[in-house]
């Protein structure tokens, strides 16, 4: 079987490398002409682990290739997937198809019949009915199939994702579709993932729906840590106790500066501009949203405050990505908070492991460093905002040597208290104000309003 992916970006790129593994024939194509000019060279472009090992394998072994040629691409494809970004339009939340339709007018003059047209991007629901409809109108007669198949890849750990899913979604509207869908995923069958088939809409429901869940538990984490720095309580022991419930589960309830990234923060206003455009609001994640925008300025609020004074300071910040082992900015914390700290009076060096190249682009006046303690030279503080594994083992020594100030905010918790403070460092970290709290606040059972 043949397939084409329109789009090299992360989902496309991964996905394209990952089907060649299956032992399908993959073209992957882009509009990015330089971008697929550097792919044909056999560079990965994005950092993912094990995807360069596995690109240069495909490659060599001539099932994968890279192609500007989309029409000719496309006439030779069994299945077309379409892996273009679907980002906020801006002003009401909703999600700008306008990519995948015009991928869906630009693939349609060249489709085989018989083919099937596979939608991987995050679609509202209804996205692929249009496909559909946009396809049949540029060729009438054409006997053609659409799939939903939306990706839940996670950046970071995208190819033990798509090798070892939790489940892989399908929405389908005929016969040879889900046919074909089944066939594209019979290699994971060995490992038992489970295909969920169902209808176009419902797949690209569950999508938004994940996201938007997920998404709605960091919100709720992250406000439980502001409690917990009212009442002198500790996140990390409260989010693992309640995590150990298996209805709740343990994973994404780790406090932080808010989520971010190239999805949730889009696919939570699509899924809220979505209910309100069908007329069933989706209240939470309103609200999800709306607490998680306001949390930057929380977070820039308490960095200030444990500076004291802004204005003049020298600050380190480790970590740029949106997440650990990737280098995507997309959203990241970093690009709000860094020019906030900049506007205050601030000056920045900052560190990351994979993506300064990337935030060089998107940061103006920031002093880049090829180490922790090359941004820790001199600074009055070290804001953690990304939790690399290389940031969780700091020479505490070397850093306090380098430092001028004392003072580490680590926004992801990385470190525990007690331990920084006995390394002779002022340390904030969210959600664990341990012994900051009087017992006398807590008279009558409530603190009062006069509390510390
Ligand atoms: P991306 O921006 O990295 O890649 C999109 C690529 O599509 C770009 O390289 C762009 O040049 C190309 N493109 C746009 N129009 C094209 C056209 N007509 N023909 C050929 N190429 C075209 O985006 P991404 O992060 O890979 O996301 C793609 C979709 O997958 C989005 O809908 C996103 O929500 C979804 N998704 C992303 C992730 C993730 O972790 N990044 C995970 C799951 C789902």
């Amino acid at each position: 079987m043949k397939l084409t992916m329109i789009g090299a970006g992360y989902v496309g790129l991964v996905s394209g490398v990952c089907f060649s593994e299956y032992g399908f024939d993959v073209t992957c194509v882009d509009v990015d002409t330089d971008r697929i000019g550097r792919l044909q060279r056999g560079e990965v472009l994005i950092y993912e682990a094990g995807l360069d090992e596995l690109m240069a394998r495909n490659m060599q072994a001539g099932r994968l290739s890279f192609s500007e040629d989309i029409g000719g691409a496309v006439a030779e494809a069994d299945v077309v997937l379409l892996a273009v970004g679907t980002p906020s339009r801006r002003g009401d939340g909703e999600a700008d198809l306008s990519y995948v339709y015009a991928a869906g007018r630009q693939i349609a003059p060249h489709l085989k019949q018989g083919a099937v047209v596979v939608t991987k991007s995050t679609v509202v629901p209804g996205t692929n009915r249009q496909v559909r409809r946009i396809i049949a109108e540029e060729r009438p007669g054409l006997d053609f199939s659409v799939a939903s198949n939306p990706e839940f890849l996670r950046e970071g750990a995208a190819v033990e994702d798509f090798m070892h899913p939790n489940r892989v979604v399908i929405g389908v509207h005929d016969q040879r579709g889900e046919e074909v869908m089944r066939a594209l995923y019979r290699p994971l069958s060995l490992r038992e993932a489970p295909l969920v088939i169902t209808t176009l809409e419902n797949a690209e429901l569950i999508k938004y729906a994940a996201n938007s869940f997920l998404a709605m538990k960091v919100t709720f984490i992250n406000e439980v840590a502001d409690l917990c720095e009212q009442i002198g309580g500790d996140v990390q022991v409260v989010a693992q106790a309640i995590g150990l419930d298996n209805r709740i589960g343990a994973k994404f309830l780790h406090p932080g500066p808010g989520y971010g990234g190239s999805c949730f923060p889009k696919d939570t206003r699509a899924f809220v501009a979505t209910g309100n455009r069908f007329g069933a609001r989706q209240r939470l994640i309103e609200t999800a949203v709306e607490v998680n925008e306001a949390r930057i300025g929380t977070m820039v609020r308490k960095i200030a405050e444990a500076l004291e004074t802004t204005e003049g300071k020298s600050v380190a910040v480790l970590g740029l990505a949106f997440k650990p082992n990737t280098d995507d900015v997309r959203e990241a914390p970093s690009l709000a908070i860094i020019p906030a700290l900049q506007a205050a009076g601030a000056t920045v060096r900052a560190h990351d492991p994979a993506a300064m190249e990337r935030a060089r682009n998107e940061l103006e006046d920031v002093e880049w460093s090829d180490s922790p303690y090359a941004a820790a030279e001199g600074a009055d503080a070290v804001i953690i905002l990304t939790e690399w594994n290389a940031y969780r083992a700091l020479d505490l020594e070397r850093l306090k040597t380098a430092m001028a100030g004392r003072l580490i905010v680590d926004l992801r918790n990385i470190y525990k208290p007690q331990e920084m403070q006995a390394a002779g460092f002022t340390y904030v970290s969210v959600g664990r104000a341990v012994g900051r709290v009087a017992e006398a606040d807590f008279a009558h059972g409530r603190r009062q309003e006069s509390g510390a």
